[in-house]
């Protein structure tokens, strides 16, 4: 059976060293506040809000938070991010996604400064990473990094299969492990043969947005398997892009769903606060 890559435990690990960070920066006169900015009510966007204010008081960061209703105007939620960039006791701005259909998302993530971009999803900072400065990364494939880091998975050389090419989770992951020396393909939508390529992968990442939709066949045996995906089953389980128990006897290692990839990406956000403090 595979080695279990246990998220919960290591996101743990990491806010702890940040908890840490943050009260030595603390008594060097240094502070950090993250705005919090979310638009209407969706569920899941309250549960991850919350979940992140949690974790800003956890390691000893102030947060702010602007909840504004669906019917926001788009030129209002540019006006107050505006305010944000240029207040100098703000270090961080995350704007919630996804946001009402009325307001354009490309727009709102450039209105965020690249400074304060703590999700590293303004072009700038894409941009940065494609050629290998440094800069805000996207918080769910900097954790998936150090899932495979702090389990003692070796990287470089590896052959790494990224199925998805988003531009919040895939694109960004092939990057990463580009950075980590890693031999790396994409796959997506119209990738020819999916299962053969699949098959190639030493790691294989999976953020596809579809339940359970890689099987054994997908795998090679000893691959290590990372989950990107969450969603619920059929008795409203939580379940990942990866069907756990078959892949499992296959794979040498594996995230869960949940407590794999999802507590990562937080950690890593508090990661990017911490950032904007040194
Ligand atoms: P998107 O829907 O934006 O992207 C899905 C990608 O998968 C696309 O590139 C698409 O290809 C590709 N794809 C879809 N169907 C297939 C298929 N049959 N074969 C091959 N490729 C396919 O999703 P996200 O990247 O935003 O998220 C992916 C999953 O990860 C979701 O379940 C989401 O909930 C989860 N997620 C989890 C996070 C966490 O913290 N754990 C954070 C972010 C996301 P194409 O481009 O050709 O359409």
């Amino acid at each position: 059976m595979a080695q279990l890559i246990d998220g919960k435990r290591i996101s743990q690990e990491i806010k702890d060293e940040l908890k840490e960070k943050v009260a030595s920066l603390k008594e060097r006169g240094k502070t950090a506040a993250l705005a919090v900015i979310q638009v209407g009510n969706d569920p899941a966007s309250c549960v991850y809000v919350g979940n992140k204010k949690k974790a800003c008081e956890y390691i000893g960061i102030g947060s702010v938070s602007y909840e504004m209703p669906e019917e926001t105007k788009e030129e209002a939620l540019l006006a107050l991010i505006d305010k944000l960039n240029e207040d100098t006791a703000v270090n961080g701005i995350l704007v919630q996604l996804p946001l009402p259909s009325h307001i354009c998302e490309d727009k709102v993530i450039e209105a965020i400064s690249p400074q304060k971009d703590v999700d590293g999803f303004h072009p700038q900072n894409v941009g940065r990473l494609a050629i290998g400065k440094k800069g805000f990364v996207s918080c769910t494939p900097a954790g998936i990094v150090q899932l495979l880091k702090r389990s003692g998975i070796e990287i470089a050389g590896k052959n790494c299969v990224v199925v998805g090419r988003s531009n919040i989770v895939g694109k960004p992951m092939a990057l990463l492990m580009l950075r980590e020396n890693a031999t790396v393909t994409i796959a997506h939508s119209k990738t020819r043969n999916l299962k053969d390529t699949c098959r190639q992968a030493d790691i294989l990442i999976v953020a596809i947005g579809k339940p359970q939709f890689i099987t054994a066949e997908y795998i090679k045996e000893g691959a290590v398997v990372i989950d990107v995906g969450i969603h619920r089953d059929g008795a409203n389980r939580l379940c990942g892009d990866v069907k756990y128990d078959e892949v499992a006897k296959l794979a040498s290692a594996i995230t869960p769903v949940p407590g794999g990839v999802g507590p990562m990406t937080i950690a890593m956000l508090m990661n990017n606060c911490v950032e904007t403090m040194l």
